[in-house]
């Protein structure tokens, strides 16, 4: 590390007026303060509280070096291109809320957060702090809970028997209570950064709730295997990092799938995907439809405001299509500023009446181009290009596309901001070349002087 860029950011740092912090909507900002001052008041409780041992600091000391080693080793890719990262660090939490007096719950996540920022990936520091705070919050509850029951069934040592099993059924209640709890706050701002952002999408698949059980499983034995000698928690280093490799494995194929700067489908994926719904379609003898979407004077956007403003409007125009579309449609970025979609078991008529829907939203919206209250927006409008294989019907794929191109060709000739709906009954292969007048049914021809493109 440069000391000029270590010296410039540290000044960053100190100049308060300067923090992103201030540039959250007002809501958020106040989200985001909170745990970390509860954690200030949860430090200042607990200290108060606790008896210090020296046993109790070398246990402490222990639990940070492993848990440092393991963040360490995390892979740079793990960060930054998801929602959340799953990082394992509350694995070395829960024995220190478990083990230790709470004080140490509150304290564990600090040096842990603070390695992963310096050494790491280097976060937004404001969101690092969140959820240091967070980790501090769900697992000092934790801790209280492990002590609010009676020793005959928790208590300081593991015991064995019947009581081992139950010792060891209250550390997973506190794990999920721990981890949840923070878990729930992180979702919190997640939502009111981003309203549209689709948690139960991300949460409720095989991968994370495989994660959630390994992270919560490691956890408890961990927990366990501390209670049994400290000593051993050296041996669990290797495993938390075989764990985390196994699942930035699944992390990795998924993120394969998605365009990074949009989150939707990439072309490779959509397209496997799409010849799998029409050789459904039909055999199943259903209706699929196919549309290309194409934002209108995007180049203008990129000279006007430049390429970062740019990126975040393709991102708010992916978000706006997966907002508007079911579940089961595939929605991909087909390359620079165009979207391809699937609408499965949709007509002609129904496609069109979708894409008219799509059309007048984003229409409607308005991108800041910064994080500022008064901040400028980007007002934009797209073309639509819609084609429908009827029930019973069989096309290529290549087929629907060419004349879904044509009719965004034509959407984009005769004034933009509109949706051009190609005839299902014409013959597909007519008019790939467009050198012709084709058939193709307008679906809202006043729509151009509507909503002009026009830029704030
Ligand atoms: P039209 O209404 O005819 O579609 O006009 P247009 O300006 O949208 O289309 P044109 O093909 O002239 O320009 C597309 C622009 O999209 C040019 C290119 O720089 C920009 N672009 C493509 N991919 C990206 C990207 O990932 N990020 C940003 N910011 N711009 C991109
Ligand atoms: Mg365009
Ligand atoms: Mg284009």
């Amino acid at each position: 590390m440069r000391p000029s860029s270590l010296t410039s950011r540290l000044k960053a740092g100190v100049n308060v007026r300067d923090w992103p912090w201030w540039r959250l909507p007002p809501a958020l900002r106040w989200y985001v303060a909170t745990p970390p001052l509860l954690a200030l008041a949860a430090v200042g409780i607990t200290v108060r509280w606790s008896e210090w041992h020296a046993i109790d600091l070398a246990k402490f000391t222990l639990l940070v070096c492993c848990g440092m080693i393991s963040v360490a080793c995390t892979p740079r890719i793990a960060y930054g291109s998801v929602a959340m990262t799953r990082d394992f660090v509350t694995v070395w939490v829960l024995p220190a809320a478990i083990l230790l007096p709470p004080v140490y719950a509150v304290l564990m996540p600090i040096p842990l957060l603070a390695l992963i920022q310096w050494w790491v990936h280097r976060g937004i520091v404001y969101r690092r702090v969140f959820t240091a705070s967070t980790i501090s919050l769900g697992y000092v509850c934790a801790s209280l809970l492990f002590r609010a029951f009676p020793p005959s069934i928790a208590g300081s040592s593991v015991g064995s028997g019947l009581h081992a099993l139950t010792w060891a059924a209250v550390v997973a209640l506190c794990e999920v209570v721990g981890g949840r709890g923070h878990h729930f706050l992180i979702v919190g701002a997640v939502k009111l950064s981003d309203p549209n952002a689709r948690m139960r999408d991300l949460e409720w698949n095989r991968e994370a709730l495989q994660g959630d059980f390994a992270e919560i499983d490691l956890a408890v034995l961990i927990t366990l295997v501390l209670a049994i000698s400290p000593v051993l928690a050296v041996f669990a280093v290797p495993t938390v990092l075989l764990v985390r490799r196994f699942m930035m494995h699944a992390q990795l194929v998924a993120q394969s799938r998605i365009d990074a700067k949009t989150g939707l489908l990439n072309v490779s994926t959509w397209e496997r995907e799409a010849e799998g719904e029409l050789s459904r379609a039909v055999r199943t003898r259903s209706p699929l439809a196919i549309a290309l979407v194409d934002i209108d004077h995007f180049k203008l956007v990129n000279d006007t405001h430049g390429h970062l403003v740019g990126d975040k409007v393709l991102r708010a125009v992916a978000d706006a299509l997966t907002s508007q579309l079911r579940d089961y449609d595939r929605a991909g970025r087909f390359g620079g500023e165009e979207f391809v979609l699937l609408l499965a078991g949709t007509n002609e008529s129904d496609a069109g009446k979708i894409a008219e829907r799509l059309r007048k939203y984003v229409a409607g919206m308005a991108v800041p181009v910064d994080e500022r209250p008064d901040a400028p927006c980007v007002r934009l409008t797209i073309s639509i290009g819609v084609t429908a294989m009827p029930s019973g019907a069989s096309r290529e794929l290549t087929d629907l596309l060419a004349a879904a191109d044509s009719a965004l060709y034509h959407a984009k000739q005769t004034g933009r901001n509109k949706v051009i709906v190609a005839a299902a009954n014409r013959d597909m292969d007519l008019d790939v070349g467009l050198s012709g007048p084709v058939e193709l049914a307008r679906v809202d021809p006043t729509a151009a002087s509507l909503c002009p493109a026009r830029l704030l």
